[in-house]
């Protein structure tokens, strides 16, 4: 016992990185039963079946941070088909790279086999001429990112092998990564994002050297495909420390290649802090466990160029709403330039944009037209965020605020007088008290 801890300590001391190095439950204080027990069946039941497995990456980083994981990951030796045939519920995923899902009612464990280094797996012409590259544990830490995740947490001893000091740089609160890092960031240019997100989420610092090649190399994020950048992009804004992330973001010059107008909107007079009020809003919803839109989300991101490029039209002649789906339409194809919005969150950015002039309309039948839009909540949440920052006066969000939780007596009272022969107004006192009033299908006139 005594010579296996002088042992363990000896070994610490002995490896600044690049060795194996066991490090105790006394040092680093997670027991087994901080982890669920789903994750402990697969690493159990592999250890039972005689092969290696460990929980890794990000599920170790977080623990050892005091932070709750999100999901749980397991490195072993066993190969996919081992894995595959020892879980009753696992399905084997992916083509280049093998993984198995192992499921345990609605969660869900990765099982990923130790892996070896992706060039050795290539030919010259950097084709890969191997599916599947094994390799030993050693070398699946050395092809992870960050020293911090890249550890391996084994359940049954309490112990956490670390290669490349990782242990000590969550003491340190520092990202470092593994490598070269400008070699690692040309390798693959996600590596930029990821590391100023789990730095900005994480509250950890990144390592000068780590740091220094990003601003040179932010460019190399052009030749990542778009699906990959819109994931990270997501990644980012679900955080729960999304404004933290995009000014770190800013301050590498990693905006430019997925979002090329925010410096123009930081510069607008209500632009900070409407993005600011956006996205703060956007991680107390996620911190408080609460669903976010993403498509309310990107319709925050950009409306201040929208409104800008509106009152420009607007101010030249143009009719409102035209001048308003023009204005949608010139921005997006700025956006698309960089990173073009899927148009499953597109479709919902774009509703509660439009719904915005309605929101000004307060006279006849109008208002309780609008009440019934599918999208309305969504739209009065967008309202809320432009009163909030200042940006369209609170005392509109406010009269919604009352109408909405108003019977339809007091609705009727609070309509805003229309002014002489306004069309509107007759229509209204035509048809009574929401009687007739079909759901709004007019979204814009
Ligand atoms: P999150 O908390 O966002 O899930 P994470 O570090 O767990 O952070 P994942 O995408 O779940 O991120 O990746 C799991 C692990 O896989 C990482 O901890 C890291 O070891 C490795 N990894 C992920 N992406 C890369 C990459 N681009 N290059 C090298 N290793 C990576
Ligand atoms: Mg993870």
């Amino acid at each position: 016992m005594i010579r296996n801890l002088i042992g363990r300590v000896f070994r610490l001391t002995k490896h600044h990185g690049g060795g194996r190095v066991v490090i105790p439950l006394k040092r680093h204080g997670i027991s087994r039963n901080r982890l669920p027990s789903f994750a402990l069946k697969t690493t159990d039941q592999l250890q039972a079946a005689g092969f290696e497995a460990y929980i890794v990456g990000g599920a170790v980083r977080d623990l050892l941070l005091g932070k709750d994981p999100k999901d749980f990951d397991v490195a072993t030796n066993a190969t996919p088909e081992e894995v595959h045939k020892l879980f009753r519920r696992s399905r084997i995923i992916g083509r280049r790279f093998k993984l198995v899902h192992v499921l345990f009612g609605d969660e869900m464990v990765e099982v990923s086999t130790f892996r070896g280094s992706g060039d050795a797996a290539t030919d010259e012409a950097g084709r890969i001429i191997r599916d599947n590259t094994w390799g030993s544990q050693e070398d699946d830490a050395k092809r992870r990112d960050f020293t911090v995740n890249a550890l391996f947490y084994d359940p049954n001893r309490e112990e956490i092998i670390d290669f490349h000091g990782g242990v000590a740089d969550i003491e340190k609160k520092r990202m470092t990564m593994i490598g070269v890092p400008a070699v690692r960031y040309r390798e693959d240019p996600v590596r930029m994002l990821r590391a100023v997100r789990l730095a900005a989420k994480l509250g950890l610092s990144i390592d000068p050297a780590t740091r220094k090649p990003i601003r040179e190399l932010a460019s190399l994020l052009e030749n990542v495909p778009s699906s990959r950048l819109f994931d990270e992009m997501l990644k980012l804004l679900f955080s729960g420390q999304s404004w933290a992330c995009l000014m770190q973001l800013r301050d590498e010059g990693l905006h430019h290649g997925f979002f090329p107008l925010l410096d123009k909107m930081m510069a607008m007079p209500h632009g900070e802090a409407f993005l600011r009020t956006a996205l703060e809003n956007t991680d107390r919803r996620i911190r408080e466990d609460k669903p976010v839109s993403a498509g309310y989300v990107f319709a925050s991101l950009l409306w201040l160029e929208v409104l800008d490029n509106w009152d420009k039209r607007k101010a030249a002649g143009e009719k409102p709403m035209l001048a308003l789906f023009a204005a949608i339409d010139e921005v997006e194809a700025v956006q698309e330039q960089k990173l073009a919005i899927p148009r499953r969150y597109g479709s919902t950015m774009k509703e509660i944009w439009t719904l915005q002039p309605r929101f000004e309309q307060r006279t006849g039948i109008k208002p309780f037209r609008l009440l019934e839009h599918p999208r309305f909540r969504a739209g009065y949440d967008f309202l809320c965020l432009r009163a909030s920052s200042g940006e369209v006066d609170q005392a509109l969000a406010d009269w919604w605020t009352t109408f909405q939780a108003a019977d339809n007596q007091q609705r009727e009272a609070m309509l805003v007088r229309a002014q002489p022969g306004d069309p509107a107004a007759k229509k209204r006192r035509r048809r009574g008290p929401r009687g007739g009033a079909k759901p709004a299908q007019d979204n814009a006139q």
